[in-house]
């Protein structure tokens, strides 16, 4: 479909895309509910956000942002 909308699929790579873009404070199509690893669930408000207990950060590109699994881990305080 659009060609405008990356296919990033590591998260790193995402939070680099995302921040190159100067979107990381952009809100998502839809704020998802974010199950961390660590127990903790969070609203994903933004594109690029870190878990508030652990700091693992979540990232995802604002057009793919409609699909919970489109967001991927970067690593702890990756962003
Ligand atoms: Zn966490």
């Amino acid at each position: 479909m659009s060609t405008s909308c990356s296919n990033l699929t590591d998260g790193k790579a995402i939070v680099d895309h995302v921040k190159f873009k100067k979107k990381d404070h952009m809100a998502p199509k839809v704020k998802h509910e974010i199950n961390c690893d660590c127990g903790e669930t969070f609203v994903f408000e933004r594109v690029i956000m870190n878990c508030p207990n652990c700091g693992m950060t979540y990232a995802v590109t604002p057009c793919s942002s409609a699909d919970i699994n489109n967001i991927k881990q970067a690593g702890i305080r990756y962003a």
